[in-house]
């Protein structure tokens, strides 16, 4: 069933049709602002400087507030609201900044109180099926994996309706991100990073995971620098095989642009629908465009099936230019 996201999520009823799955709205704050959310909000109110207020302390100010005439709620409020979503781990955690939003979860940059140690909370909003589905399913992937390029699991919180999991931070942010603001990659680093992501997939493979959500929105990077290694997050809906399990997968799900002709024609589908999206993510990395698009998810299925495409990169990009080469990396 879509869910006004990007992603097709598991279990689709029969009656659905594929081109119902709705395109995923991009986190709208623009990319510098992300931080921000909650700091300066967190700042403004002057005692609370270490972390969120209280909820109340936020409902207290914002009863009687003028109306604007705005739709949206005050921004106060608004903070009140993710706070007190995350009332259950702020005795532990200060959070310091919204990151991240789907639509069952809210990711925020939080430190954690003793150690001042950066860390990432992923809350999943579990009193839908499909949230719950979700979290359960990066949960069951999350607490079997230990490798150097995918986010690692620090520890869960759980309560009636949400779930919160404590994860290594990546500060260097998304690679869609980063390669937004290059325009394109040299041939040269586009496979450094695909490098990484194989080694990650394959360790994945190894175990039985399957991700099926590769995209460049869910890899990201460790650290800012240009050196950061590429860490692979969002098992929301992955799947994982215990060993001798039939590794045949037959749950349509993935995001529109990168999901497997195989899926889409409902036939019963391997771990090689990640070869299919990374090979998607190479695509893009190298020409700086996507291989399969169109606003029309029917025709935008259409081309995955008929595995049309044409690749129009720019030549430089074979042929990296001198400065490029060597120490660069880009
Ligand atoms: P969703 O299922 O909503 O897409 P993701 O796990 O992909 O959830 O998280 C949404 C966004 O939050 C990511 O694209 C990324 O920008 C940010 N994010 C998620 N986990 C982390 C993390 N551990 N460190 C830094 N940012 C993160
Ligand atoms: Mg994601």
């Amino acid at each position: 069933m879509g869910c006004g996201t990007s992603k097709v999520l598991p279990e689709p009823p029969k009656d659905v049709q594929l081109d119902l799955v709705k395109k995923v709205e991009p986190f709208s704050g623009t990319k510098n602002d992300v931080y921000k959310h909650f700091i300066t909000e967190v700042d403004s109110v002057g005692p609370f400087k270490a972390g969120f207020p209280a909820a109340s302390q936020y409902a207290n100010t914002c009863s009687g507030a003028p109306t604007t005439g705005h739709t949206e709620p005050p921004r106060r409020a608004r903070v009140a609201k993710y706070r007190a979503k995350f009332d259950p781990v702020t005795t532990k955690y200060d959070i310091k900044a919204l990151i991240g939003r789907g639509s069952f979860s809210q990711v925020v940059r939080v430190e954690h109180r003793a150690t001042q140690q950066p860390y990432a909370i992923k809350m999943i909003e579990t009193k839908y099926r499909e949230g719950r589905e979700v979290c359960e399913s990066e949960l069951r992937v999350l607490r079997r994996v230990r490798h150097a390029n995918i986010i690692q699991l620090v520890e869960v919180f759980e309560t009636q309706e949400r779930v919160y999991m404590v994860m290594e931070l990546a500060t260097g942010g998304e690679l869609f991100d980063r390669f937004i603001a290059k325009g394109s990659f040299t041939e040269r680093y586009a496979t450094r990073v695909l490098q990484m992501v194989l080694d990650g997939v394959r360790y994945l493979h190894a175990l039985g995971i399957t991700h099926r959500d590769l995209k460049p929105e869910n890899l990201l990077y460790y650290h800012t620098g240009t050196d950061s290694k590429i860490i692979i997050t969002d098992f929301g809906l992955a799947s994982a095989r215990k060993k001798g399990d039939d590794c045949l997968m037959k749950t349509i799900c993935g995001t529109p642009e990168y999901i497997a002709p195989e899926v889409l024609v409902c036939k019963p589908y391997t771990n090689s629908v990640d070869t299919w999206a990374l090979g998607v993510i190479a695509y893009i990395l190298l020409s700086g465009t996507m291989p399969f698009e169109d606003d029309n998810h029917a025709r935008l299925y259409r081309q995955i099936l008929r595995g049309k495409y044409s690749y129009l990169g720019e030549v430089s990009l074979f042929c990296p230019h001198p400065r490029d080469v060597g120490e660069a990396v880009w």
